[in-house]
């Protein structure tokens, strides 16, 4: 089991409910479109928001973002420990930056003290891409033995110095090394992780490779916080994340639709139907599973066990509800009925 940490509000660590995070995409200091892109994914899902933050500019504009947000705001920061001190002045929740990176021994005192007096937890995160030469000498490649060292460094940094409130990435773009890193990480630290598979590309490959990753990882019990990194506009990010996590069964999430691939047996056009109730459906806020089903094979048996279903049939469907079969509707009629009948589901 991990330790805990806390990010603003959201709990990590400790057998804590695995938490979804994104990265928003804007320029930081345009403050309008980073506030509502953060709202965007707030509505999708996203738990916690990473910002990058280039410069002094962008270091100021924290303050004003975090005030427009109701979600904890992680300020992203590569060696500058000035910004990092700035962006916690600022009111963020947490940070990313590795204290390796930043110079003078004095200067990571000086951020850890201001880290330690709001409570402001520290992200150390280790990529593959980006290890330090003396590393990647001694092991030749960004092995996940290298990429567990660097972590190590960075974290003696911390604990010489008192401070624990960390949490540890180690991201590779490749899955087995990913996997192999955290695991052996795992196996030697209780800090909370985040886990991702960094720069995993654009959809639909990026998401498979984050599913496979971060479903192995999450499969085992290892992760405590994630962000699917997506070569995309970010609600695809949150969208994968919830979808990982709801496939294994770690969270609920909105509706859990299941469909068949249907087949040569399929009397109604359930390819176009499930497309269009997937987007009525995706704004209903109703942890429920829905299953719709092309005929009556595997039909009556999904579509009894989900909490709404539909088995197909010539030109027809069963509709379902809590197990029972409550009408026959037409095909033109199903996609109606179905959301209609889900909504008054809600209402109970
Ligand atoms: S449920 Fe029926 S239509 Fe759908 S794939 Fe199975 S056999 Fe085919």
């Amino acid at each position: 089991m991990t330790r805990k940490i806390h990010i603003g509000s959201v709990a990590i660590g400790s057998g804590s409910p695995v938490s979804v995070q994104s990265m928003t995409k804007t320029p930081t200091t345009d403050i309008e479109a980073t506030v509502r892109q953060i709202t965007a994914l707030k509505e999708a899902g996203c738990e916690i928001i990473r910002i990058a933050v280039l410069n002094e500019d962008a270091a100021n504009a924290l303050g004003k973002i975090k005030r427009a947000v109701s979600i904890p705001v992680i300020a992203d920061i590569h060696f500058d420990w000035k910004l990092a001190l700035m962006a916690i002045a600022n009111g963020i929740d947490g940070l990313r930056i590795n204290p390796g990176n930043i110079g003078a021994t004095w200067k990571v005192k000086e951020l850890v003290n201001a880290c330690q007096d709001k409570g402001v937890p520290i992200r150390i995160g280790v990529n593959a891409g980006s290890l330090h030469k003396d590393i990647l000498k001694t092991y030749g490649h960004p092995t996940p033995e290298a990429i567990v060292e660097s972590a190590a460094r960075h974290i003696e940094i911390l604990e010489a110095m008192n401070f624990n409130m960390i949490k540890v990435s180690l991201k590779a773009s490749n899955v087995p090394a990913t996997v192999e890193a955290y695991r052996a990480f795992s196996r030697q630290y209780d800090y909370p992780l985040h886990i991702g598979v960094s720069e995993a590309g654009p959809p639909p490959g990026g998401i498979i490779k984050s599913a496979v990753g971060l479903g192995i990882l999450l499969y085992e019990g290892i992760g405590d916080t994630m962000r699917v990194s997506l070569t995309a506009e970010p609600l695809e990010e949150v969208r994968t994340a919830w979808s990982i996590l709801k496939s294994i069964g770690l969270r609920k999430h909105g509706i859990d639709l299941i469909s068949c691939p249907t087949c040569g047996r399929t009397r109604i056009d359930l390819i176009n139907l499930v497309k269009e109730a997937e987007a009525r459906l995706r704004p209903l806020k109703r942890n429920i599973t829905v299953a719709i089903m092309g005929c009556e094979v595997n039909g009556p048996g999904e579509a009894k066990e989900a909490d709404v279903g539909i088995a197909g049939g010539n030109g027809i469907g069963l509709l379902f509800k809590k197990g029972v079969v409550i009408k026959n509707v037409k095909e033109a009629e199903l996609l109606d009925c179905l959301v209609e009948t889900i909504e008054g589901l809600s209402e109970e």
